[in-house]
């Protein structure tokens, strides 16, 4: 039985440039070739169970050739896999996906195209350049600027090239580009014709240069301006003057890495990624079941005889009923208890599994949240509190100061998930990282573990955001000195406190 092949556009780099339909295929992929330019972000989407072969040029590493890329396509789908190649852009724009989609005709394997976004035109798109406009341009020209248009047998006729009065979009130019803008001069373009190039577009290391077809070259050749890049011809460029946008966003640039579990990340990554930075995701924590069987059955089994049940986080709520439900127990058995929920999105998880919360504390502190219950919670009160085993204690104890029966029972655990210390360290030394994300103590501690103390020096020049008070005092005690620290001890706040900064 033959598998089948999606041929993917995954878009110029902006991983949310992906199709629905592209995502898909990367969801259901049983293997994935992927190349340089892809944003790995997206293979975040792949299954478990997936083969994810890299198979763009790296330094010191083989690279394969198109042939051995097609090849190994085909030789998987033979298998019966269902493959994802993922191309930057579109397949079938300077991808060679026609290349591959050939082999795979003669060899009667099924295949679909599934386009992408060029970076043809969203990577200008994303700097402000539309490549038509009325009155200005009313064409655009895709050309490849790989071949040096010095070389006798050259296939673009620069001549007729030369002719066309709307928009020049050249990929993989950067290395031509004097001989491209000389060859256009010579056979009549103006030669102060605007020309913009940029580089990385759509990233947040996207960068944009501007000249004329006369000077360009030069500015090109003085910053070293490197590929991936693509050179615009034409005066739709002039736009960009009013139009650019993305790298107006407030965040745009900042490379800000995120420490929470892999699960939680995503909504402090999305909101980063929303303001124009970057959010580099390096989990410190993972959130697993607790082994503590025999204090979480004892505390289910009676579970009618509390009178508050008071939840520190969203993890606590959603192993609880986990629990409850692999357990055998009915959430009705709940009706009569108190529902006490720490912060904002510890109430939304319960309110989404259609809870009235009774009490949510105006602050998130254990401190305060004890003065807030005193008169609330009387002698005698059983309470159960479901929380991760590395929970500090001054809760309970204070609770237990107030006369109430406290149960603490560890509903779930944090441990290290596996690492790769220098996979951390690089990031720190190849300047990918202006600031660092810590959203709870132990995400904290388990950083300085991972990093290891000494290399703590390799965070001198790099912003740390704290959430609150108590994770701010970890990474003191750390020596990591925080230099932002949440007003509001949520996500959001933490935000907030991040744009403040910048
Ligand atoms: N199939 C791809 C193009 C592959 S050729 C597409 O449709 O976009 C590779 C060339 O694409 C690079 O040399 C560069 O010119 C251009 N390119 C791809 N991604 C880019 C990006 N994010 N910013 C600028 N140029 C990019």
């Amino acid at each position: 039985m033959g598998g089948k092949v999606y041929l993917v556009g995954a878009g110029p780099g902006d991983y949310r440039l992906i199709t629905l339909k592209g995502l898909k295929c990367i969801k259901r992929a049983d293997v994935i070739l992927y190349d340089r330019l892809i944003n790995p972000k997206l293979l975040k989407y792949a299954k478990d169970t997936a083969e994810i072969i890299y198979v763009g040029k790296a330094p010191n590493a083989h690279s394969y050739s198109q042939e051995e890329i097609s090849q190994l396509i085909l030789e998987k789908a033979l298998k019966g896999n269902v493959v994802t190649r993922l191309k930057g852009g579109d397949p079938f724009v300077f991808g060679r996906g026609g290349e591959e989609a050939l082999l795979l005709r003669e060899n009667d394997v099924k295949f679909e195209i599934v386009p992408g976004i060029t970076s043809a035109i969203s990577v200008p798109a994303y700097a402000g350049i539309p490549v038509t406009h009325r009155n200005i341009s009313s064409s655009f020209h895709i050309i490849t600027g790989h071949e040096d248009p010095l070389k006798e047998d050259s296939s673009l006729n620069f001549e007729s090239l030369a002719k066309l009065r709307g928009t020049l979009i050249f990929l993989m130019g950067i290395k031509n580009i004097k001989n491209i803008c000389n060859s256009l001069i010579k056979y009549g373009q103006e030669s102060n014709r605007p020309v913009a190039v940029i580089r990385r577009g759509t990233t947040a290391e996207q960068e944009m240069l501007k000249g004329t077809l006369e000077t360009i070259a030069k500015k090109v050749e003085e910053v070293n301006f490197k590929n991936p890049a693509i050179i615009i011809v034409g005066e739709v460029t002039s736009l960009a003057d009013t139009l650019s946008w993305f790298d107006k966003k407030p965040l745009f640039s900042r490379r800000i890495l995120v420490t929470r579990t892999r699960t939680q990340a995503s909504k402090l990554s999305e909101r980063i990624e929303d303001l124009g930075g970057e959010a580099v995701e390096f989990p410190t924590i993972k959130i697993i079941e607790s082994d503590d069987h025999g204090n979480i059955d004892e505390a289910m089994a009676q579970i009618e005889k509390y009178q508050w049940i008071i939840f520190t986080s969203v993890n606590g709520v959603k192993f609880f009923f986990h629990r409850m439900k692999k357990a055998g127990f009915d959430i009705r058995l709940l009706k009569d208890a108190k529902l006490c929920a720490i912060g904002p999105a510890t109430a939304k998880e319960l309110e989404s599994r259609g809870f009235i919360v009774d009490y949510i504390p105006r602050e998130y502190r254990a401190e305060a949240i004890i003065e807030e219950l005193r008169g609330k919670v009387r002698p005698g009160d059983n309470i159960l509190l479901p929380r991760a085993d590395i929970a500090r204690r001054i809760l309970e104890d204070e609770l237990a100061k107030l006369g109430a029966n406290v149960d603490n029972i560890h509903i779930y655990k944090t441990i290290i998930p596996d690492y790769e210390r220098e996979k951390l360290i690089n990031l720190f030394k190849d300047r990918k990282i202006d600031m660092i994300t810590f959203t709870s103590s132990s995400t904290v501690s388990n950083f300085y573990k991972i990093l290891g103390e000494k290399n703590l020096h390799l965070l001198k020049d790099i912003r740390i955001a704290v959430i609150g008070p108590i994770t701010a005092q970890t990474a003191k005690d750390l020596g990591m000195v925080p230099d932002i620290e949440a007003k509001e001890y949520t996500i959001d706040g933490l935000v907030d406190a991040i744009l403040e900064y910048y």
